[in-house]
């Protein structure tokens, strides 16, 4: 299987799918990638649905945006994006709102007719209970944005859903991921670039794994053949971090999520691919619709298929998503940054799973290609000796 391998590449998603591809193409060397699930693609990964010919995205609904012109410049080589532009809405008591909060959601929150002056102001008035502090943790850098009655209504039950954790203990920034305006502009992205890729997912991987250099095998667990690997094997890993290291430091905190799929006799259940439920009562966190992903395709008129997305503690074993991210787990993450860097292995950790980080697609890519430069190109020019991260890992 290693016969003339330059570099063997653990994970078929975005991290790895990216820098076989440049390493093939750029450096004209021989890559074996293997992923163990059955396919590659990671988390991305879709594939047509036979009842409805609806995209099924299988771990959870992926839209692609970014304002980063390398990584949209690069992604036209392998697909050609629609125009979908995604909105999504939140249901809370029987109301349909929408997100992200927006002068829309805050006049029709608060009953009245708002200029963006005014609710700027009421806003700033509802999160003085914060003082000048600035927000050290998810509960409060949300008050700090849109007031405590919005919080409440609209981040709190589904946080509380979405995590199971304190949102005292959860980081800031998972919440700083969603804008809030004061127009009544109701995309969910700012980004400039933004669409779905017109053939699915899956079919970009499938072009930038189709060239001759690189081999990839699915099915095959990096842990089953790490005994049998030559010594000093460059490998770039981007499977869990401590599963890597045999959780010696501990295991970092991750959420998963169950989907439950169901075929409706209906064309069309919510009107919307995305649907928030803000109440904690609601058992699941939303509930998506695959054919409003795809308005451009023609599919059935009779039937359509939805998940609903229950969220849970991911354990050994499960998928991990969501990176929790606690103090504890930073601290926990920190020691396994110190073995990386001081182990003798030539491996290089990257993408979600290999540096604890919650990387959106456009960034997964990113990342990628920052380190064919910065890492690998002086690797295989004979520049470095190693495509081991000595700093951060990112
Ligand atoms: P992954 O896609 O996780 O790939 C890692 C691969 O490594 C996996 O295929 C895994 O099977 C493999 N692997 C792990 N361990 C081993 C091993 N021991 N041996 C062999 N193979 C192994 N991003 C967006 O931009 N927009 C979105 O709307 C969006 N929505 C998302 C929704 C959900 C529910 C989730 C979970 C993620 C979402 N993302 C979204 C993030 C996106 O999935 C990631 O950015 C992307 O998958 C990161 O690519 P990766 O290569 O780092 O990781
Ligand atoms: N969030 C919320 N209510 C919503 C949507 C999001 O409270 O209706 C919070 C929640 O904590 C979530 C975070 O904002 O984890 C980020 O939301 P995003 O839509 O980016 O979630 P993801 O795509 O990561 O599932």
């Amino acid at each position: 299987m290693l016969n003339g391998t330059d570099l063997l590449i653990v994970g078929a998603g975005f991290y790895g799918a990216t820098l076989a591809e440049r390493i093939a193409t750029r450096l004209g060397r021989r890559v074996l990638v293997i992923d163990r699930r059955a396919h590659i693609g990671g988390n991305a990964y879709t594939e047509p649905d036979p009842a409805t010919g609806a995209e099924i995205h299988r771990y959870g609904p992926h839209l692609f945006h970014t304002s980063n012109r390398e990584v949209w410049d690069y992604l036209q080589l392998f697909t050609r994006f629609s125009s979908y532009r995604h909105r999504a809405f939140s249901s809370y008591r029987d109301q349909v709102y929408s997100l992200p909060i927006n002068l829309a959601t805050i006049c029709q929150f608060f009953g009245r007719r708002l200029s963006p002056d005014q609710a700027r102001a009421m806003i700033v008035e509802q999160a003085a209970e914060l003082g000048d502090r600035p927000p050290a943790n998810l509960e409060e850098k949300a008050i700090s944005l849109v007031g405590r009655p919005l919080y409440e209504a609209f981040i709190k039950g589904y946080t509380a859903k979405q995590w199971q954790t304190d949102p005292r203990e959860l980081p800031p920034q998972i919440i700083a991921r969603l804008p809030v305006r004061y127009t009544f502009e109701d995309g969910y992205f700012n980004d400039r670039f933004q669409g779905q890729p017109l053939d699915g997912y899956t079919a970009i991987f499938e072009k930038m794994l189709a060239h001759p250099l690189i081999e990839t095998r699915t099915g095959v667990d990096f842990f089953d053949i790490k005994g049998s690997l030559p010594e000093n094997m460059p490998i770039a890993y981007t499977g869990a971090i401590d599963r890597y290291f045999d959780y010696a430091e501990g295991d970092l905190g991750w959420r998963t999520i169950d989907i439950e799929l169901e075929h409706l006799d209906t064309p069309d259940y919510q009107g919307t691919a995305i649907m928030n439920f803000a109440d904690e009562a609601v058992p699941y966190t939303r509930i998506v619709e695959f054919r409003h992903f795809n308005p451009e395709r023609e599919l059935s008129s009779d039937k359509t298929l939805i998940g609903r997305e229950f969220s849970r503690f991911a354990r050994r074993g499960d998928e991990p998503y969501y990176p929790i991210d606690t103090r504890a787990d930073q601290q926990i993450y920190e020691r396994y940054q110190a073995r990386a860097r001081s182990q003798e292995k030539n491996i290089h950790f990257g993408g979600r799973l290999g540096t604890y980080r919650y990387l959106d697609m456009h960034q997964a890519i990113g990342a990628a290609l920052k380190a064919f430069e910065t890492v690998f190109v002086p690797y295989f020019e004979g520049r470095s000796e190693t495509v081991s991260v000595r700093g951060r890992l990112s």
